[in-house]
């Protein structure tokens, strides 16, 4: 089969069209053995809808094809790297061997500012039990005690958290049990999460079961109720380059309080607390909607999804939360703020947009941004033709309608959903029913996520936990301007001439939320997409030599 690439159809029609995504899809699986082609074309889907505008069912959240090269991490790297790793003042020891500790070391570049220089923060440590064999064969919980009552005695933290790697739930050692232990000896709030790395598929299930201990240990610990008018927690944003800060400054030019924030530049105090705010607003749903349906549920607290990348976004969001608090001195507040900032970033983005406009991106990003960052493209004329997750799940993809539908399968059957109940004192309904359908009949959507699908091309490619193989195809076939991933694809990408940006570390770059982020993201993208440097990947003799010769075989 042969398919036109981008540059093909360019200089035959003088524009852009992009090739058929069945096509694409074929080709994509062609070389595979039958069985791994079968499972592989169940998540790699053109983007069309059926008859009610439903968009197709993806195949996600299941296991990965062994020997494929994926993308993805583990458990624990959802667990302890993603929810609780931003935390700073909670000294987060790793139960096992020292890999997992040293490779999380500082990799993730969720920042953080505790309030003065005498406060703790944690989070340039790397705390492992570093297990040996002996620890394998005999049982680590000994050493796990000693390195807790160690940490304990050199910080005096608030708290201790364990986190369970591979060896340690097939070896048997009871982190639950040392923690209940050393809680009561040391007076301070110690518990463990059963994260084992082989637990579910990828990092997904470590957020499941992060979010599952943190509101069972610690959300709730603190009745404090904070002095403001309108406190809202920002549920699964983490801080990366400093985007927590950024929508932390235009949330309080709005006069918006944060109780929390899941988990970016957090603090301990901030989740014991968290229950007593008015709002949950969801920035990552993949890895936070447990905890904001545990909140509501238990607490009283709506949540609704908003989006702080882009300037469109960034508004948007705003906006949506002033109309829940439904104050006209709030929207009155929240329209001044968007007018202040929107100057700016209009020249920017124009100027940028004449250089960026047509362009082809692709992204293949974690469990929320290859969704969130393609409003952001489009503010700068960019289109996304493919993209997807490594970990998210279908309502990642097709909306929160589907959840029923979605059957859990053997390899996540064991990551435990907690029955929550409303907290016979402390439940407080904040707004009433009344209220609420007033809200949601001016739009305001609770506890909704439409997903990626909806916001995307008809005849864009979604593909589930791509692979390298997969990665080159499309890279071949569509020849895009950008490629947005990870540090792993980041390389081999770029060998092949196109752009890559990162969108986990954001390249040691950012903030990229919020309207300041905006503008640091169009200049980035402009500088990316358009340097000279791509046009020299050809020794200029390639092209047109002076010289030829021959080997003397030939
Ligand atoms: S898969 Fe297991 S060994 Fe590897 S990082 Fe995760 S917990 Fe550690």
């Amino acid at each position: 089969m042969s398919l036109k690439t981008k540059d093909q159809i360019e200089t035959t029609t003088g524009r852009t069209e992009i090739p058929d995504p069945e096509m694409v899809k074929k080709e994509l699986i062609a070389k595979y053995p039958t069985k791994v082609a079968r499972k592989r074309s169940k998540q790699i889907m053109p983007n069309t809808t059926d008859e009610c505008g439903n968009p197709t069912v993806m195949g996600a959240n299941v296991r990965t094809v062994p020997g494929i090269i994926t993308q993805r991490g583990c458990c624990y790297a959802g667990c302890k790297g993603v929810i609780m790793g931003p935390t700073r003042d909670i000294v987060n020891l790793v139960h096992g061997p020292i890999g997992c500790s040293f490779y999380a070391w500082l990799t993730r570049r969720n920042q953080t500012r505790p309030p003065t220089d005498q406060d703790d923060n944690y989070m340039t440590y790397c705390f492992s039990t570093d297990m040996q064999d002996n620890d394998i064969v005999f049982g680590g919980e000994k050493k796990l005690k000693a390195a807790i009552q160690e940490a304990y005695d050199n910080f005096k933290p608030k708290a201790i958290s364990i986190f369970s790697t591979c060896p340690v739930g097939l070896i048997g050692d009871d982190v639950h049990a040392v923690a209940r232990e050393m809680k009561e000896k040391l007076g301070i709030n110690v518990f463990g999460f059963s994260c084992e790395g082989y637990k579910g598929v990828s990092q997904s299930a470590g957020h499941h079961i992060a979010n599952n201990g943190i509101f069972t240990h610690v959300v709730g610990e603190n009745d404090t109720i904070m002095d403001a008018d309108y406190k809202i927690n920002l549920l699964g944003e983490y801080n990366i380059g400093g985007d927590a800060f950024e929508i932390d400054r235009i949330l309080g030019l709005c006069g918006i309080s944060l109780v929390s924030t899941f988990s970016g530049n957090s603090s301990y105090d901030q989740f014991a607390n968290c229950h007593t705010a008015d709002l949950n607003a969801v920035m990552c749903h993949r890895s936070i909607n447990y905890v904001a349906d545990m909140l509501e549920i238990r607490y009283g607290i709506p949540w609704i999804k908003i989006n702080f990348i882009g300037a469109q976004a960034t508004a948007k969001s705003l906006r949506k939360i002033a109309q829940y608090f439904d104050e006209p001195e709030l929207i009155e507040r929240v329209e001044a703020v968007i007018a202040a900032e929107l100057p700016e970033i209009e020249r920017v983005k124009e100027e940028v947009k004449q250089r960026c406009e047509g362009k082809l991106a692709m992204m293949f990003v974690g469990g929320s941004r290859a969704h969130s960052y393609q409003g952001i493209f489009k503010e700068i004329g960019m289109r996304t033709i493919s993209a997807g997750y490594e970990f998210a799940h279908r309502d990642d993809y097709e909306g929160r309608r589907v959840i029923d539908d979605i059957k859990v399968d053997a390899d996540s059957r064991n990551i435990q959903e907690l029955e929550i109940t409303r907290d016979e004192t402390r439940y407080n309904p904040r707004k009433t029913e009344a209220e609420m359908a007033e809200l949601a009949e001016k739009g305001v959507a609770f506890k909704e996520y439409n997903g990626m699908m909806a916001d995307m091309d008809p005849n864009a490619l979604v593909i589930d936990d791509i692979s390298q193989y997969e990665t080159e195809k499309l890279i071949e076939i569509y020849k895009p301007d950008l490629y947005c991933a990870g540090i792993k694809e980041k390389y081999a990408v770029q060998k092949s001439g196109i752009p890559m940006k990162q969108l986990h570390s954001y390249d040691s770059g950012g903030p990229y939320a919020g309207f300041k982020g905006a503008i640091n993201f169009y200049k980035e993208i402009d500088r990316m997409v358009n340097s000279k440097v791509w046009g020299y990947i050809q020794a200029p003799w390639q092209g047109s030599p002076e010289l030829s010769a021959k080997y003397g075989w030939e």
